[in-house]
């Protein structure tokens, strides 16, 4: 049996360990916040992903990425870092946001110069749903954090139309193929809710398309990758990378005939690989700081998967994928979703709503 390690066992990892029992993969998610001195006992054919950017060097984790088939292994450095990231996409020439390093001489009169009014920090490292940002806003004479020198970068703020996002997988012989489109609402810097496919989408397809063939193609990168883009306009910039699954690509554990998630299996395991098929559009919407109710898996579209992790505020504990088959169905589950979720869940619902009114 191919067995397939994952640097963490977050539910990105349990969610690839899901998606490899029937192709009888044995994929093995390691708990690597926690490491033993134990061995884990990698045999010289075993596989190794991560399903995180970044880990604590430990015992445990050395075992995995120092092994010659950690696929990617470089690639995880490079992009975790935000400063090597966007130097990247800039050497690359893919469109993102303008940006440079804040350093010991950077001033914040000179990044609203070149940027403007708003200017958004972004720690190089560790910042995830939004946290390690911080806005430098001239009319309040916001200034750069002491400790964030030669830690942040900094960017200009986009006035984008919406949100979108790319999933797409590169194959050892150098094959990209992608999903669908999903557009995005984040809220408070943590993704809420994403549906695709969306006709309206497919005229900026092939520009995205193209972006990310660049990107992974530059990278001789394999498996999944995700690409979240503004768009403004009719043109897309690259907002971040994620060199893994993707929780915008959560939709097509429903929606499609192989999920992201066996879909980067496939690609690590050299199976193969075509186009996915869409079976219908979806609407994920993100399970954040909610005790689990039952009355969601009563909804006849409703697909649950909830990560059995405690339950804190402004933390995913799971998902929720609702097909889209008609227009109606979307309107009936939604208005139900309404009555069962939270205040700060009103506005991203009202934002499916509105997509399928
Ligand atoms: P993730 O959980 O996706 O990894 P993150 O913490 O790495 O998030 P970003 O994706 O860089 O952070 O930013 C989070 C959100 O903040 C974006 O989805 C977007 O809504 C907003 N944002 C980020 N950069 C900018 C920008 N330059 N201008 C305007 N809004 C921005
Ligand atoms: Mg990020
Ligand atoms: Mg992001």
């Amino acid at each position: 049996t191919q067995k397939v390690w994952v640097l963490g066992n977050g539910q990105l990892g349990a969610m690839l360990a899901h998606a490899g029992q029937p192709l009888g993969l044995d994929v093995r998610p390691v708990d690597i916040m926690n490491p033993t001195d134990d061995t884990l006992g990698l045999a010289e054919q075993d596989v190794i992903t991560a399903e995180r950017e970044q880990w604590p060097e430990s015992a445990t984790s050395l075992q995995l990425s120092e092994h010659p088939n950690f696929i990617n292994g470089p690639i995880f450095a490079r992009l975790a870092d935000r400063f090597t990231q966007k130097s990247l996409l800039d050497e690359l020439n893919v469109a993102t946001a303008p940006w440079e390093l804040v350093d010991n001489q950077t001033q914040e009169s000179q990044l609203h110069q070149s940027y403007g009014e708003r200017v958004l920090l972004k720690r190089r490292t560790g910042g995830y749903d939004g946290k390690g940002q911080h806005w430098l806003k001239q009319a309040e004479t916001t200034t750069i954090p002491t400790d964030w020198r030669n830690e942040a970068i900094a960017e200009q703020a986009i006035n984008f139309d919406e949100e979108v996002s790319l999933v797409g997988v590169r194959t050892q012989d150098g094959r990209c193929v992608f999903y669908p489109l999903a557009l995005n609402l984040h809220q408070d810097g943590i993704l809420m809710a994403s549906i695709a496919p969306l006709s309206r989408l497919d005229p900026l397809q092939a520009e995205a398309e193209a972006m990310l063939s660049t990107i992974m193609n530059g990278l001789e990168y394999v498996g999944v990758m995700a690409m979240e883009c503004f768009r403004v306009g009719d043109k897309l910039l690259v907002n971040e990378l994620a060199p893994r699954v993707h929780n915008s690509g959560h939709w097509t554990q429903a929606g499609c005939h192989i999920s992201q998630f066996e879909l980067h299996l496939r690609a690590l395991c050299n199976l193969p690989i075509h186009t996915p098929q869409v079976n219908y559009p979806c609407v994920m919407i993100n399970l954040i700081g909610v005790d689990k109710d039952n009355r969601w898996i009563s909804l006849p579209n409703g697909q649950l998967y909830w990560y059995n992790k405690e339950v804190r505020v402004g933390r995913k504990v799971g998902h929720l994928n609702l097909s889209a088959h008609t227009q109606a169905l979307v309107q009936e589950s939604i208005s139900q979703l309404q009555q069962w979720m939270p205040e700060q869940y009103q506005a991203p619902l009202a934002w499916v709503l509105n997509e399928y009114s």
